[in-house]
């Protein structure tokens, strides 16, 4: 059997879980294995594979050497240790958990790799297990860059932190780790040591906050002085946390789990206020208030404002209801997205009605771009219970030089015009 991870907005580029990948569960207690399956399944669509011995885990370890994602471990149990360093051997992240909180057997984990390590009572482990797989699987999206002049230094980071799942880049001095930035998007995370040549940790964080603000990217700044000076520094050139070296790899992953948190629950907010939850497009109100500011920055290029509108929309809803009606805004709103969110703004105004700002090399190129969107929605013909529907839209473009709310008006009009004409059309005055 094949388990695959389903995860939103992957980015491509920097694969991570995009092969199938199996999660294994070593648990002597049958009926604490089944719970712990479901709690696992819960987290990360994944059915793990469940196993009661230490030999089955190992057969199923040298079954599958390269598609195990994690392995959650009752540490307690004899002869876990042999499991443990198999599982440390082929790097495979292991969550370790027991019902047995004796030190001794803490300690006992203190000295092998884990990811995370759950002590406490029978019945709260399955969640917490659970949760803990489910934030190995979200790690999987995020990028973190490490920036360290010592080599030796990086890679115990970067085997740290590969412990957990991140996606990860590696630089030697803020000039490498700047080009890094500006080649990966999506990086929520610089951790970065101040002692380094070409460029040190404070310069770098203050380049990196020309770009980026706390609440876009996180620092962590890290330095073996012992002198208290050093993390009132980082914090004042814009770090968002401080690290002493040497440090315990439980309170880096401390620090590195609230940050992200911190920026994931600030893109949330962000989102909730800015975006259409629907279709997850631009609202109306984040629309106007960036519009002016996006034509200002295009102002040496061509500007055009258009409003499409789906043509009988209300036809879709009554005959194959709304939930359909839903999935079809959905499909319509990723079409023109892709067509045209990578330079301009792309919003969804209200109901079945969009509206794209964006700016242009050639006029004579627009009404093809235009046009070339909506025959896109035509043939993408949409699937709703077996039968294959058509959609088709009606464009009002506007690409006379003025403020953003009298082209808006303008491309309303030829918004009417293509409608009264018979619809399934650009206009463009
Ligand atoms: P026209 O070609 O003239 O634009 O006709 P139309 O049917 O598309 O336009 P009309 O304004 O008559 O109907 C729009 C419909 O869109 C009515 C409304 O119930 C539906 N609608 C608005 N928002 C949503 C939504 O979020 N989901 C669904 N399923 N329907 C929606
Ligand atoms: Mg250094
Ligand atoms: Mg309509
Ligand atoms: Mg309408």
């Amino acid at each position: 059997m094949v388990y695959v991870l389903v995860m939103e907005n992957q980015t491509p580029s920097i694969s991570c879980m995009t092969e199938a990948k199996k999660i294994l569960v070593f648990e002597p207690d049958k009926g604490m294995a089944q719970q712990i399956s479901m709690a696992v399944c819960g987290a990360t669509q994944i059915t793990p594979v469940t196993v009661n011995t230490v030999s089955e885990a190992i057969s199923f370890i040298l079954d599958h050497p390269d598609s195990i994602f994690a392995a959650m471990v009752e540490f307690a149990a004899a002869e876990t240790n042999v499991l443990l360093e198999k599982l440390a051997r082929r790097s495979i992240p292991v969550v370790a958990y027991s019902a047995d909180t004796s030190e001794a057997l803490q300690q006992k984990l203190m000295t092998v790799g884990i990811a995370d390590m759950i002590v406490g009572p029978a019945n709260t482990l399955p969640i917490s297990i659970g949760k803990s797989v489910g934030n190995l699987a979200r790690n999987c999206k995020e990028t973190i860059l490490v920036v360290d002049d010592s080599r030796s230094m990086r890679a115990a980071l970067m085997r740290f932190l590969k412990n957990r799942c991140y996606r990860l880049l590696e630089a030697g001095d803020g000039i490498e780790a700047l080009e890094l930035l500006k080649k990966n998007t999506g990086v929520k995370l610089v951790i970065t040591d101040n002692e380094m040549p070409k460029m040190d940790g404070f310069s770098l964080i203050k380049e990196i906050r020309r770009n980026f603000t706390k609440e876009e990217l996180a620092v962590i700044g890290i330095s073996a002085k012992t002198n208290s000076q050093v993390s009132v520094k980082f914090i004042n050139n814009g770090a968002n946390d401080f690290l002493h070296k040497p440090f315990l790899k439980e309170e880096l992953y401390c620090r590195v789990d609230h940050n992200l948190e911190m920026l994931s629950r600030i893109e949330t907010i962000r989102d909730l206020s800015n975006k259409d939850p629907l279709t997850k497009l631009f609202n109306r109100r984040y629309f106007f208030e960036h519009c002016e500011q996006f034509a200002a920055k295009n102002k040496d290029r061509i500007l055009t404002v258009a409003m499409i509108d789906i043509d009988h929309f209300k036809r879709v809803n009554d005959t194959y209801g709304h939930t359909a009606g839903d999935m079809v805004l959905q499909k319509v709103a990723g079409t023109i997205e892709k067509a045209f969110a990578e330079n301009g703004i792309v919003a969804r105004f209200g109901g079945e009605e969009f509206c794209i700002l964006t700016s242009h090399d050639h006029e004579e190129d627009i009404f093809a771009r235009y046009d070339r969107l909506r025959r896109k929605i035509e043939a993408d013909t949409i699937d709703i219970d077996g039968e294959s529907i058509t959609i088709r839209v009606s464009c009002g473009v506007c690409m006379e030089k003025s403020n953003v709310q009298t082209m808006l008006k303008a491309a309303d009009e030829n918004l009417y015009t293509a409608k009264d004409s018979g619809r399934n059309r650009v206009v463009l005055h």
